[in-house]
């Protein structure tokens, strides 16, 4: 007999030699999608014994993440910005970082009338819905190079009912022009900005199961930077903004960047840890 306790105990110890951080939480969420329950709601049948299809279900879902399968892609979800978005390996997870990016947006156009928005690089769709959902009116372009993002965005826009609000199209900025005849007001990306040099030394989760595309630009880290900044000076309207996110000590780069395509009012935030995070002009 297997009882709740003693499978997360044995899957946290299991979890933790194969290199997972946080392996007790790890083991208790996976048991909690098991079980169909909150996390929580464990403690209250630690004695209960597990029924055979669960044990069989629970040991899959281990198996998976104990190989370094990010926790979010095995439950097929994660939460940005309040929110709930679904996520499979087609497009980035989207991370709390980002929040920020949105964040600052939306305080700094909350107030005005059927704005403009492009986001490049859409992925999961997160920055584009919590946008639609957040600026009343707004209409919004979210463009990706992968037809599989865009999927899994559009499928995000619907279970968020802002489809009406959000255009998804197929474009690689490096290969396209934009939108002849759209100027936006507000451009946003959080472009692939890690160099593949980097690239090579991150964590098996990102490194063996993210889109590598999503990630790295296979170079420096800044190609989208350039691109982005020499494409959205010709399409933002009069006084419109683009908004990024850096990686971490990539502020001052990309700031030359924007003001070598004529960008000016640059202001940069940072994150909780102190890292310069976003950067708008
Ligand atoms: N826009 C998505 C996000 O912010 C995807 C970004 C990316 O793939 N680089 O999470």
């Amino acid at each position: 007999m297997l009882t709740v306790l003693n499978a997360v105990t044995l899957s946290a110890e299991y979890l933790e030699k194969k290199g997972v951080e946080s392996p007790r939480l790890n083991a208790e969420l996976l048991l909690a999608d098991v079980l169909n329950c909150k996390r929580m709601d464990l403690y209250l049948r630690f004695d209960q014994p597990l029924k055979e299809d669960e044990i069989d279900r629970y040991r899959e879902l281990i198996r998976r993440r104990g190989a370094r399968e990010p926790l979010q892609y095995i439950l097929g979800y994660t939460e940005f910005y309040g929110l709930k978005f679904e996520v499979n390996e087609s497009a980035l997870i989207p991370r709390p970082e980002t929040e920020l990016l949105v964040e600052k947006i939306i305080e700094l156009h909350n107030d005005a009338e059927s704005l403009r928005i492009l986001d490049i690089g859409t992925g999961s769709g997160n920055i584009a819905v919590a946008l639609a959902l957040n600026l009343q009116g707004a209409g919004i372009v979210a463009i990706d190079k992968s037809e599989d993002a865009i999927k899994l965005a559009q499928h995000n826009a619907t279970l968020h009912d802002v489809s009406d609000s959000i255009e998804f199209i197929k474009k690689d900025i490096f290969e396209e022009y934009l939108f002849p005849d759209i100027r936006f007001d507000i451009i946003v990306s959080n472009p692939p900005y890690v160099s593949y040099d980097e690239y090579n030394k991150l964590q098996e989760e990102v490194a063996r199961y993210e889109p590598g595309i999503a990630v790295t630009d296979y170079k420096d880290g800044y190609s989208f930077y350039k691109r982005i900044a020499e494409l959205a000076i010709q399409f933002l309207s009069p006084g419109g903004r683009l908004f990024f996110e850096l990686g971490q000590g990539q502020s001052a780069e990309v700031s030359a960047i924007m003001k070598k395509y004529d960008f000016d009012n640059i202001e940069i935030v940072r994150d909780y840890q102190k890292i310069d995070r976003i950067i708008y002009g």
